[in-house]
């Protein structure tokens, strides 16, 4: 028995002792896994409107107290026939018995050689099986002309009661994320409020003494904080409860201080900048004290330095402080441990899918690299991927001219125009 429990580290200090830990090289993969072991999903619980639950996670099944659609309807507007009436190669004259609106049925029902006007949505009436759409029939004094072959089987253009979710149906497991769809599904069932696990409460801080707040002029040296908007920026998207705590200076007080008013007041705390090597030290130190945290170099670029760890019950994520690293290393680690720590199940990576460079990369193996990428039609009906120039840490604006990620794999080397490489979309990403 012992020796199937070696795969799973129970603590941090577990994990940072097996045998192929290597806190200088770290695998992205292997820093993913070993965060997601150490995540407890949120378990407390609201009612909210269904409105308000837009970007929740359920924490409770849904299951479908109707049918819906609660009664068989028309497809089209058109006339209820009895597809047993309708000649297959000739014109076919029935008899107009009623009409029946979306919400205003006919209460009838067509006996042979008759037929109902009816209307989008219209109540079936009792008798019709089918609807021939309306261009395909006219009206005159002698009734309603069919046009041979209008149908060719019984059913057509009928939606069957219950066809979209079915009364008692289990219609979304807890867990689930509400998104528009959701939302319209969940008011199709008549349901006014939902169940949704509580925002999470995201507390981050920047540090370093080179950065200022905006609103103050900058001296000699200093610049403005942009990671504290990056991360309001992404934090926000994914529906989390925030707390800026602004900028705090590299000074050991103020940052025990920090630190210890985010992990009390929050469930996740986030900083950027002070975790690369030299800073490290001391950080790591004053983050020993408070609470047991591993500090990596992932073995990518860009977004090496990583720190993850738990201060009292909050989990600490430290990014590094270059404004793309902070970026690259929340939508790769940091994104889907919250939406795991938010409750939500079945947490996939966004997928990634291989199309061909239009110039060539350089780069060395032996680490991942996430490019900032330019998808563009190739003209032929395909797609195209380019980096979008200068890929420094330091130049956000490569984030925002990107709709992609280029990822370039631990082993790859340089690539060739043409070769294809992994992309992954930054839309659905952010
Ligand atoms: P550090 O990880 O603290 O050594 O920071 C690495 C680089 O990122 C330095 O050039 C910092 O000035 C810069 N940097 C750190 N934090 C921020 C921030 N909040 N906004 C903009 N740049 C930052
Ligand atoms: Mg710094």
């Amino acid at each position: 028995m012992a020796d199937t429990m070696t795969a799973t580290p129970k603590t941090l200090r577990d994990a940072s002792c097996a045998d192929d830990y290597d806190p200088n090289s770290m695998p992205v993969a292997k820093a993913r896994e070993l965060i997601r072991t150490f995540l407890t999903p949120m378990s407390a619980v609201e009612r909210l409107p269904v409105r308000s639950a837009l970007g929740r996670v359920l924490a409770a099944d849904v299951i479908s107290p109707i049918a819906v659609p609660g009664h068989d309807n028309s497809a089209m507007d058109g006339y209820a026939v009895r597809f047993a009436d309708l000649k297959p190669d000739a014109e076919t004259v029935l008899t107009r018995v009623g009409e029946s609106f979306a919400g205003k049925p006919w209460s009838g029902a067509i006996a042979a050689g008759e037929c109902v006007r009816i209307f989008t949505g219209g109540v079936m009436p009792q008798g019709a099986d089918s609807v021939v759409m309306q261009e395909r029939a006219s009206e005159d004094e002698s009734g309603v002309r069919v046009a041979p072959g209008a149908l060719t089987k019984a059913g057509t253009n009928r939606r069957f009661a219950g066809e979209d979710l079915k009364a008692g149906q289990l219609v979304f497991r807890a867990g689930q994320r509400v998104k528009p769809a959701e939302l319209g599904m969940i008011a199709s069932l008549g349901l006014s409020e939902v169940g949704v696990y509580r925002k999470l409460r995201v507390a981050f801080f920047s540090t370093g003494d080179e950065l200022k707040s905006i609103g103050t002029p900058l001296a000699a040296g200093e610049i403005y904080d942009s990671n504290r908007y990056t991360l309001h920026g992404m934090l926000t998207r994914l529906n989390c409860e925030i707390l800026d705590m602004g900028v705090v200076e590299d000074a050991p007080g103020k940052l025990e201080g920090a630190f210890s008013a985010a992990a009390q007041s929050a469930d996740v705390v986030i900083t950027s900048g002070g975790v690369s090597v030299g800073e490290a030290d001391y950080v790591k130190q004053l983050l020993d004290k408070l609470g047991e945290v591993l500090f990596w170099k992932i073995a990518m670029k860009p977004g090496r330095p990583l720190a993850y760890g738990k201060l009292g019950s909050a989990h600490f994520f430290g990014l590094p402080g270059n404004p793309v690293s902070v970026m690259v290393t929340f939508y790769q680690f940091v994104r889907d441990a919250l939406r795991i720590l938010q409750g939500e199940r079945d947490v996939k990576p966004m997928p990634t899918f291989r199309v061909p460079l239009s110039a060539p990369i350089k780069k060395a193996p032996g680490r991942t690299e996430f490019q900032r990428g330019i998808l563009t039609p190739d003209g032929a009906g395909g797609w195209t991927v380019r980096t979008t120039g200068d890929q420094g840490s330091g130049i956000l604006s490569s984030m925002s001219q990107a709709n992609c990620f280029i990822i370039l794999g631990n082993d790859t080397g340089n690539v060739a125009a043409g070769e294809p490489v992994d992309v992954q979309l930054l839309e659905g990403l952010i």
